[in-house]
């Protein structure tokens, strides 16, 4: 029944070419501004006026207008207040000066602000001794209405993930709701015989199923997607197929477990007994070489389908390695990117058999603020034990060729791992 028995292996270059060519495109929704952290802005936002809307006092003092003749010791009378908030004076006459406050408008014709720090008064007036702290050239303590932008300038681009300081921008435009891509809705299935819920004693010859609440773990700590459902399912046809049919209803389905070559793996026969197309099974990466990619169809459309070999590092791998950068493109933060970022090896490492290798590691950064990553020592794909306290992958060919303490590698975090400050 199985059909992937003699496939070759995908290079790992032509996989991710693979998943870089598929176009996903997300219905726009609108979130609320309060809870619009994390997702993806969908269109531009421009500026609805100037900013700052009008001249600003930038500082608590002492807005002056100068004499039309400057000499000596000069006496302002201090002729009105204005604190943030307050309409104030529109326009100041010359030879006096307005009390103003940090945030409140500047009426017109005002030269400067001089600070209340170092203001001199007397009674109800200000004193201003040469040199003068106002030179007329650019006016101290007063930002500039439309000096940080013009009304309708392009202020942030669609595509551009909402963090703290974009939240500042779109409510000081009032931009509340936001539009902003749909996220992904994911359906997750474990499958295996062998597989109990972490609650369920199993028995002698079972295991507790971890790979499904991993996923889920992934996504949430990725701030991706929506899980929809999550179904630990065992390796019969009838149940399984549909498990996946119902998967497919859903924008990304991800199965853990039965894409191997065994007789008991019959997810990549089922996926194509549903009608999806499997772009790449088989890739030349360890651990995880049997996924599996592929294009389906279920009621909303498109469905990407990926089949993660069910060893629990072999699924941490491959969802860094492949399925978290196709979200990350598919829900419009930009195009496909090749996940990793340089680090520097800390002990030497040498990987044989050909295939590149993503080796369990420790990340930290050193007193000089270099990343270095230090291999993690696992007994195989199944050592959960071993791997837990990674903060992520390194990636070196499986050359053969030992690479030294110092060199360069890639390193691809998992998400949510913390660098911790050091020497690791
Ligand atoms: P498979 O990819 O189905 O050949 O599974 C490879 C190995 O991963 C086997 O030892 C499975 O028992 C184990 N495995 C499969 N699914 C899970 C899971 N959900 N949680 C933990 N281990 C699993
Ligand atoms: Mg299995």
């Amino acid at each position: 029944m199985n059909t992937s028995g003699s496939k070759p292996l995908l290079p790992l270059d032509a996989a991710w070419e693979i998943l870089a060519r598929e176009r996903t495109s997300l219905r726009i929704e609108e979130a609320d501004l309060g809870r619009a952290q994390g997702r993806i802005l969908a269109r531009g936002v421009r500026a609805d006026r100037d900013l700052p809307p009008f001249d600003r006092a930038a500082l608590d003092g002492y807005a002056v207008r100068l004499p039309d003749r400057r000499e000596g010791e000069m006496t302002l009378p201090i002729v009105a207040e204005v604190a943030a908030g307050e309409s104030g004076p529109r326009r100041m006459r010359p030879a006096t000066a307005v009390r103003i406050w940090t945030g409140a408008a500047v009426p017109e014709g005002a030269e400067g602000i001089v600070p209340v720090e170092t203001a001199q008064t007397r009674g109800e007036s200000l004193i201003l001794a040469d040199p003068l702290p106002i030179d007329g050239a650019r006016r101290p303590g007063i930002a500039d209405r439309g000096e940080d932008a013009r009304r309708g300038a392009l202020l942030l681009p669609p595509g551009r993930p909402i963090g703290p300081s974009e939240i500042a921008l779109l409510a000081a435009v009032g931009v509340d709701p936001v539009p902003v891509r749909r996220e992904p809705e994911i359906a997750v299935v474990a499958t295996g015989s062998e597989l109990v819920p972490p609650r369920l004693r199993p028995e002698r010859a079972q295991i507790r199923s971890s790979n499904d609440v991993v996923l889920s773990a992934l996504l949430r700590a990725a701030g991706i997607g929506r899980i929809r459902s999550t179904r630990i399912v065992p390796d019969r046809p009838g149940l399984l197929r549909e498990a996946l049919r119902r998967g497919l209803d859903r924008d990304v389905l991800v199965v853990s477990g039965g894409v191997s070559m065994g007789r008991h793996d019959i997810v990549p026969d089922l996926l194509a007994e549903l009608g999806v197309r499997i772009r790449f099974h088989r890739v030349a990466i360890r651990p995880g070489k049997p996924v599996l990619f592929g294009i389906g169809s279920g009621g909303s459309g498109r469905t990407a389908v990926f089949g993660l070999p069910g060893n629990p590092l072999s699924v941490l791998a491959t969802a860094v390695v492949f399925l978290l950068p196709f979200l990350r493109a598919a829900r419009g933060e930009g195009p496909f990117v090749p996940p990793g970022v340089p680090a520097l090896l800390e002990r030497p490492i040498r990987r044989g058999g050909g295939l590149v290798h993503f080796v369990p590691c420790r990340a930290a950064i050193d007193s000089l603020g270099t990343l270095r990553v230090r291999e993690l020592p696992i007994h195989g794909s199944g050592d959960t034990v071993s791997a837990a306290g990674a903060d992520g992958f390194l990636q070196i060919p499986g050359d053969g060729v030992e690479r030294p303490a110092g060199e360069r590698v890639g390193f691809l975090p998992l998400p949510g791992c913390r660098l911790k400050g050091g020497d690791g």
